[in-house]
């Protein structure tokens, strides 16, 4: 058993229904034909895996998208044969799924449940009908309800929601009806992201102006304090979660542990090696199977430190500085003396018992404390 090589695993669905006015993630129309060629551009990737790697023990599951809830019923059966045929997936690891509320249905949930899911993740974004037309979600309130309805009554008790804030025309009276509404539901995971106007999205095109840090920082302020008096703990920038239920999976992103992605635009960090699939579902389609290379030392090293700063003080228990040091060969009390000293005066981050982690107030400004770190 000690020879199986563990590693998280993750599948990007790159369907969605709808393109919605603020998502600049890679996705493409959901279609029949092209769920069937991506279903089979995907068995071949995992064929590679189970060819080449045939100790890789899986330790958590995560299909995201896109919208992984958009595939046929036939697809999603497709889907998971692809996963249980290739990959060794214990019956007890958390097995996670990104759902919207759209696209959820009775016998989707079932085929979840038969492929033993856990864990389902439904971007709800907002429960006021307004706010989700302005950003241009598929769904409206009423929708939302039933769908969690529906999931709960089919037995998943484990639920994340997805939220956004900091949306202009909104406020935090909507924002706490959002969460007031759905906290009924007792969810064990909450996930809320500030809105950032990217490129290449219709609110973008729209020359949409984004609320000020000020009221961002508001909202941000209102989702701690209001989260916490409802017994969740806020683990991540982004996260907080009850007792006993953060994101295994996410949090092996974050801690810089191994990870296998599979699909158009998924990442790879396995066996110290790397690869990213270009974000083109054609280029996918032609080329399957991942090139993993081993990054060249030096160039890898300066990378791979900021990638693991930015990961870990993103987690509010900070990190173990031996760690850092034992990964990358280095003494980073010593080597990143002056920046860390300007930042503990500032009163941005602590340094106790070896452990770095950002205060209250690092929080707020992280940005300012990456800035200061990256080289
Ligand atoms: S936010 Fe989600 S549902 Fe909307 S377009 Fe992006 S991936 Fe699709």
């Amino acid at each position: 058993m000690s020879d199986l090589q563990k590693t998280a695993l993750y599948l990007h669905i790159p369907f969605c229904i709808k393109k919605c006015a603020y998502c600049s993630f890679y996705k493409k129309i959901w279609c029949q034909d092209l769920e069937k060629n991506y279903l089979a551009a995907l068995k071949k990737e995992a064929h590679y895996y189970h060819k080449n790697f045939p100790t890789l023990s899986i330790s958590s599951l995560f299909l995201g998208g896109g919208t992984p809830s958009c595939l046929s019923t036939h697809g999603l059966e497709t889907l998971f044969q692809i996963i249980y045929d290739n990959f060794k997936i214990n019956p007890h690891i958390e097995k996670s799924i990104e759902v919207n509320p759209d696209s959820v249905t009775l016998q989707k949930l079932n085929i979840f449940k038969r492929y033993q899911i856990n864990r389902i993740s439904l971007g709800i974004q907002s429960l006021d009908d307004q706010t989700l037309r302005y950003l241009g979600r598929i769904h409206d309130q009423r929708t939302a309800l039933k769908a969690i309805d529906l999931i709960q009554n089919c037995g998943f008790n484990n639920l994340n929601f997805d939220l956004i804030f900091g949306i202009p025309g909104s406020n935090i009276d909507q924002l706490k009806n959002t969460l007031t509404l759905l906290l009924k539901f007792n969810p064990s995971h909450l996930s809320t992201y500030a809105l950032s106007i990217e490129s290449g999205t219709k609110l973008y095109r729209q020359k949409t102006t984004p609320v000020t840090n000020q009221i961002e920082l508001k909202e941000y302020r209102f989702l701690r304090h209001f989260l916490a008096q409802h017994d969740f703990n806020h683990y991540e920038v982004s996260a907080f979660a009850k007792k006993n239920h953060r994101c295994i999976h996410n949090l092996n992103y974050w801690r810089f542990g191994s990870y296998l992605g599979l699909g158009p635009g998924a990442h790879s960090f396995f066996n110290n090696q790397r690869y990213a699939h270009k974000s083109d579902l054609n280029d996918y389609l032609l080329n399957p199977n991942p090139k993993l290379v081993t990054p060249k030392k030096n160039h890898q090293t300066k990378k791979a430190i900021n990638e693991f700063l930015i990961f870990n003080l993103r987690l509010l228990d900070g990190f173990a500085i031996n760690r850092l040091n034992k990964l990358f060969n280095i003494d980073f009390l010593k080597q990143y003396a002056s920046s860390l000293q300007k930042l503990q005066n500032l009163k941005l981050i602590k340094i106790t018992h070896q452990k770095m982690k950002v205060t209250v107030k690092g929080l707020y400004l992280l940005n300012e404390i990456l800035i200061e770190l990256l080289r």
